[in-house]
């Protein structure tokens, strides 16, 4: 185990941002609850969240109301993992906690990596 602590619900790692035509997009997943701004505590719930599974298929939306299928990360952080400075979780791996950046996207997940 490399990140230890308890999720703040900030929904940070249930939504993100894509580049489209230069511009940074937010983008967000259908089941998330947002009540207040993304990335604050407990600013967000999973509509789905006793149901969630590992990589089930979610659809992503953006502003504009277009989206795209994508897989719900729902064992986030794996210790392969980037965090958000807004993660409570915290890195206690003997090796480098992996960096984040804001176009980071997991291996498998909600933050953009598949688009069919
Ligand atoms: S289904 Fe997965 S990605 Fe979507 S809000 Fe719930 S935990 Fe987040
Ligand atoms: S980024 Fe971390 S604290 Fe925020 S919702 Fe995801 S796992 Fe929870």
């Amino acid at each position: 185990m490399s990140y230890v602590g308890d999720c703040n619900s900030c929904g940070q790692c249930c939504s993100g941002f894509i580049f489209i035509e230069g511009k940074l997009i937010e983008t967000r997943c259908e089941n998330l609850i947002v009540a207040e701004p993304i990335g604050r505590p407990q600013a967000t719930l999973c509509a789905v969240h006793s149901k969630r599974t590992l990589g089930m298929p979610i659809r992503m939306f953006l502003e504009n109301g277009s989206s795209y299928q994508s897989r719900c990360l729902a064992t986030y952080p794996r210790p392969q993992d980037a965090i958000p400075p807004e993660c409570s979780y915290t890195w206690q791996g003997t090796d480098k906690q992996p960096k984040w950046s804001i176009g980071y996207a997991p291996s498998l997940g909600n933050l953009v990596s598949e688009i069919y």
